[in-house]
């Protein structure tokens, strides 16, 4: 079996499936590598490496015709689609929910579609392969330093003959995975750290980090299942909004990662809250994309500058301006999700096993995965964009 390492084509992307290091392991899994020419170049992973390794080093038509498998980031593009061919398995986040028409279209081509977002997160045996946990780790540690670059202060309290500076006031809005990297961010940096999720066992986790967990007046228990947020109701989000905007007021930097599965992401820092921020403040809001974000003034991948000063950047893909360290971490996700499907250098798919129910998405010419095909059936048509 060959499997292909394609170079990610999406602007801005820098990250690499597969590093070198996984190339070896393949090898002795009887399994042989190919590697599109440039595809870690921008991760600081040179073809030279992949060939020392024992890749083949080949051009993007040569990768695509020639793999059994595509292991890659992004789901394919449309000019990716093309070079695709029956029978063959793409790996990837490829976000089936969001999309399950473009699952289909990969059913209809003969594809066999392999997701790594779709892995049951809670297993045990699936923490190597959680790609969505290795990545938001990426970005709670990026979207600290970003806001520590753009600060016009210190983040430590610091004691010095010019005189003292007082420490900066973090409040991390959201503390899933990415949360909790930037609460342990923040904290080495030496900040003050406050944290608010609307899902109550985050408490111990965040104060076991150092940061001081905030309780609202509401007491909105926004469990969800699955160890997930639900979306709030309307009233709720109202009063959590009003409670936060006098919080948030009183921090010099404000982190949100707040997600819910399926949904736009919710509002948290108002516009009335940003006013009355003040002036070298810093909001950097994590969950911000075309679907909206945690800030009601983010401008997708852009930093806006308020007319009272305050900076609110909405990067759109963090783990990709820190390519070699995401790389080497999806790189050890995508090898443990694939290796589970091998068998003495064949893919064998078992779908007793959970990790390939949930995961393989496509299979046979169809939708076989139920969360994705129950999205495809007629009465839930629209996907789960709401
Ligand atoms: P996520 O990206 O979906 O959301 C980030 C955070 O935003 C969550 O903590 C969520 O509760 C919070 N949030 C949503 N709406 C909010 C609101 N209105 N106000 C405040 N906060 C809000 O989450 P994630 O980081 O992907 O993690 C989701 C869950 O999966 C967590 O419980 C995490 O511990 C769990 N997880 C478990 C394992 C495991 O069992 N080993 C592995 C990975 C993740």
């Amino acid at each position: 079996m060959r499997v292909g390492v394609a170079k990610e084509t999406a602007p801005g992307e820098r990250r690499v499936a597969l590093v070198p290091e996984a190339v070896e392991k393949l090898r002795a899994a009887d399994v042989s590598v190919l590697v599109e020419r440039g595809a870690g170049a921008e991760a600081w992973f040179p073809d030279i490496d992949y060939a020392e390794a024992g890749a083949k080093i080949v051009t993007a038509s040569a990768l695509y015709s020639q793999s059994d498998v595509i292991l890659k980031i992004h789901r394919p593009s449309p000019a990716e689609l093309k070079l695709l061919h029956q029978n063959q398995v793409v790996v990837g986040m490829l976000a089936p929910l969001l999309d399950p028409a473009a699952m289909a279209a990969l059913a209809g081509m003969g594809v066999v579609a392999i997701s790594l977002d779709a892995i049951p997160r809670t297993l045990s045996r699936s923490q190597g392969m959680d790609a969505l946990s290795s990545q938001a780790n990426v970005a709670g540690y990026k979207a600290v330093l970003v806001a520590a670059e753009a600060f016009g202060r210190y983040f430590p309290l610091l004691t010095t003959p010019a005189g003292t500076a007082r420490p900066a006031n973090v409040l991390v809005l959201g503390v899933g995975v990415a949360g909790l990297q930037a609460i342990a961010t923040a904290r080495r940096l030496g900040a003050q750290i406050k944290a608010y999720d609307v899902r109550p066992e985050t408490r111990e986790q965040a104060e076991s980090l150092g940061a001081q967990f905030i309780t609202l007046r509401s007491a909105i228990d926004g469990a969800g299942q699955g160890g997930y947020a639900r979306a709030l109701t309307p009233q709720e989000q109202a009063a959590q909004q009003d409670e936060l905007n006098d919080i948030i007021a009183s921090h010099d930097i404000v982190i949100t990662t707040a997600q819910v599965p399926g949904r736009r992401p919710p509002v948290l820092v108002t516009a009335t809250a940003v006013e009355c921020m003040k002036a070298g403040s810093i909001i950097v809001d994590m969950a911000a994309s075309d679907l909206g974000g945690n800030c009601e003034l983010s401008k997708p991948g852009k930093v806006t500058i308020t007319p009272n000063g305050v900076a609110i950047h909405a990067p759109l893909n963090l783990p990709a301006s820190m390519p070699t360290g995401a790389s080497a971490f999806y790189s050890r996700n995508i090898l443990n999700l694939f290796l589970n499907f091998v068998t003495s250098g064949e893919l064998r798919f078992d779908f007793e096993d959970e990790v390939t129910a949930a995961t393989v998405i496509t299979y046979g010419g169809k939708v076989v995965q139920e969360a994705t095909r129950k999205l495809l059936q007629p009465a839930s048509r629209g996907g789960a964009k709401a």
